[in-house]
C-alpha cells in the first residue's frame, strides 16, 4: 500500500490497538504519514492483562506491539487499519 496524505481534521479519532492480536509484525509504522505509531516491547503489567491466547502469541512473537505514541497527530486516514495483517487496530472516538 502506497503512502498518500490524510485530509482528516487530527484530534477526533485515534487507533486502538488490540494487544491480544498485535503481533508486532510493523507494518502499521511506515505507512503512517504522521508517524502516529510505533514497535516498542511490551511491559509486564500490559502483559500480565493479556488474554490466555495473547499471552502465548506474545510470547512466540518476542513481545514486540504497537502502541500509539502520538495520538494527536492522527489524522483518521485509516491506512494503519488496512495495512494490519491481524486486524488489530481499529480507530476510535477520541476521549
Ligand atoms: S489512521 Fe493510522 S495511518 Fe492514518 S494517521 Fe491515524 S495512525 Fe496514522
Amino acid at each position: 500500500m502506497k503512502k498518500q496524505n490524510c485530509e482528516e481534521e487530527s484530534g477526533k479519532l485515534v487507533p486502538l490497538i488490540d494487544l491480544n492480536k498485535c503481533e508486532g509484525k510493523t507494518p502499521c509504522v511506515p505507512i503512517c504519514p504522521y508517524n502516529v505509531l510505533e514497535i516498542r516491547e511490551i511491559n509486564d503489567e500490559q502483559y500480565a492483562q493479556l488474554s490466555f491466547a495473547g499471552k502465548i502469541k506474545t510470547f512466540f512473537n518476542g513481545k514486540k506491539k504497537a502502541f500509539v505514541a502520538k495520538p494527536d497527530a492522527c489524522h483518521a486516514c485509516g491506512l494503519c487499519v488496512s495495512a494490519c495483517p491481524e486486524k488489530a487496530i481499529k480507530l476510535v472516538k477520541k476521549n
